[in-house]
């Protein structure tokens, strides 16, 4: 089972992601983590990518398709994923197509998590004051903003077009979310624990 999360940033995507996975019994393979974890331990990497993240913008396609092919490639990613934060770009689209025709075909199944703006403004500036992420403040919060909806924001008509798109409102509790995501994907897709 191949599933995306996709939204804008503050919508969930990473806290959703971890119990979706799990539930399906699925690794959770999170550019923005692994983009981190290079930062934090001063990869090659990681020094590339930090001057964009600090800025709001993306990483470019080059550097991201090879890290998350690397990822796809290990042993645990063979049965199936749950991709956060990756594509984002119509490049990385088509990167991840080529990915997965080699094996046997598309992702099953997109999930929009919808947020507005103003709702992920609120939460952004919260996680800035909890967790002091280098790229929670509120100009770069804006431009991630602005990013997404010029850059990843079209992704969402590609994959509704291609019919695998489920899209779950992402206001209210995180539990009452992840409800909303299980009841979305129950009729597309089998749990593990269930096959
Ligand atoms: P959020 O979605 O909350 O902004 P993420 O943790 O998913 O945060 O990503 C943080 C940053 O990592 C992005 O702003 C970007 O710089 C970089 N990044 C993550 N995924 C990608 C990607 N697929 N392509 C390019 N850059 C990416």
């Amino acid at each position: 089972m191949r599933m995306l999360l996709i939204g804008p940033p503050g919508a969930g995507k990473g806290t959703q992601a971890v119990r979706v996975a799990d539930r399906y019994g699925i690794p959770a393979i999170s550019t923005g983590d692994i983009f981190r974890a290079n930062v934090t331990q001063g990869t090659p990497l990681g020094l590339q990518a930090k001057d964009y993240m600090d800025r709001g913008a993306y990483v470019p396609d080059d550097l991201t398709n090879a890290l998350v092919l690397d990822r796809l490639a290990q042993s645990d990613a063979g049965a199936g994923f749950l991709l956060d934060g990756f594509p984002r770009t119509l490049a990385q689209v088509y990167t991840l197509d080529e990915c997965l025709e080699a094996s046997d075909g598309g992702l099953d199944v997109v999930v929009q998590l919808v947020a507005e703006q103003d709702e992920v403004v609120q939460r952004l500036l919260k996680r800035a004051r909890d967790q002091g992420r280098s790229d929670d403040t509120e100009d770069v919060i804006r431009r991630r903003l602005e990013v997404y909806q010029e850059q990843t924001h079209p992704l969402v008509a590609v994959y509704a077009e291609r019919g695998v798109l489920v899209s779950v409102d992402a206001i209210g509790e995180v539990g009452h979310v992840t409800e909303r995501i299980f009841s979305a994907l129950g009729g597309r897709v089998q749990r593990a624990d269930a096959e």
